[in-house]
């Protein structure tokens, strides 16, 4: 089947070649029809992001027809159109029965220990195929996996209505928390070097940022160290900070600051399983996630997507043609 391999540090191909999916008992086979792009997967495009092998499938944003099922799952969901929750954890190790299903150290993850999504067909566990909301846009329901990164972080924020936030970043995952913290009555202030990702966030009802003052939450998720830098100083006393960028090159900060002001940051990884997907799944028509979409490719332009994806404002995303008959 056709596949979007990664063959070197920063070469995308689209194969013809990549091995059948394989549906195994409790797996369904997802035909997919469109996959998002995220910083993940242009880390591990660059190579910051090590993967087992190459060529290496990219992608984990999927949506999809299941076309098949394994033993032990209901026939009857054969045509159901779905979202892949793209991280399995084991669900048996101690952090999986205390529902803390983001930190098990055996959760397997496609594109980045798993062969990617980005392909004609995949095999996912069938509770990790989440049956779309009726009537929903793809677009919508593309967006579906990281939107629960975004309504877990301000969970885990506490945020509450009418309470100013302030996000630093305003990439796909920074427009996300906009659009949810406006749903939810909250403020949310935006600041981001980018032109073209301000205007975004603001089109899509933050503000701008002013350049002092201070906030009560923030959310860093650009992953830049010196944004992490600007979340501290930005903070207001007893403030809480939530990390969902990422970066292994440290950062400067300073602990008066953080001591003085009483502050508290919070490291938010991913979602848990099932509680954080279904939430997302539950509340994706309302929210409209689908709006932070801009560049759209087709599966043969996944090259050019992964090269202009850092400079494109929005989230890109590659839906896969029909196959020819
Ligand atoms: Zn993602
Ligand atoms: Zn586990």
């Amino acid at each position: 089947m056709r596949a979007a391999v990664l063959t070197a540090p920063g070469a995308v191909e689209v194969t013809g070649d990549w091995p059948e999916a394989e549906c195994g008992p409790g797996d369904v086979v997802v035909a997919v029809r469109a996959v998002g792009m995220c910083g993940s997967d242009l880390a591990v495009v660059d190579g910051r992001r090590a993967v087992p092998h190459l060529p290496w499938a990219l992608g984990h944003e999927a949506i999809g027809d299941i076309v098949r099922v394994g033993a032990g799952v209901a026939p009857g969901r054969v045509g159901q159109r779905v979202a892949v929750e793209p991280n399995f954890p084991c669900l048996r190790c101690p952090a999986c029965a205390d529902g803390r299903t983001a930190v098990c150290p055996n959760r397997r993850i496609l594109g980045i220990n798993e062969p990617g999504a980005l392909r004609e067909r995949v095999a996912v566990p069938a509770r990790f195929a989440w049956p779309a909301p009726p009537g929903l846009a793809d677009e919508d329901l593309v967006c579906v996996e990281p939107l629960a990164v975004a309504l877990a972080a301000l969970a885990r924020a506490g945020l509450t209505a009418g309470e100013r936030c302030l996000v630093v970043g305003a990439g796909a995952q920074g427009l996300l928390v906009c659009l949810a913290a406006r749903a939810l009555g909250a403020v949310p202030f935006v600041i981001d070097p980018h032109a073209g990702r301000l205007a975004t966030a603001l089109e899509l009802g933050a503000a701008a940022a002013p350049d002092d003052g201070l906030f009560p939450v923030v959310f860093e998720t650009s992953g830049a160290p010196p944004a992490l830098e600007t979340a501290v100083e930005r903070a207001a006393p007893d403030g809480r900070i939530v990390l969902i960028g990422q970066s292994s090159t440290p950062a400067r900060l300073s602990t008066f600051t953080v001591v003085q002001r009483r502050l508290t940051l919070r490291g938010c990884l991913i979602y848990d399983h099932p509680g954080d997907f279904a939430a997302a799944v539950a509340r994706v028509a309302e929210l409209r996630p689908g709006r932070i979409l801009r560049g759209r490719y087709p599966l043969a332009g996944v090259a050019d997507a992964f090269a202009r994806a850092r400079e494109l404002p929005g989230k890109t995303w590659i839906t896969l043609e029909e196959p020819p008959r």
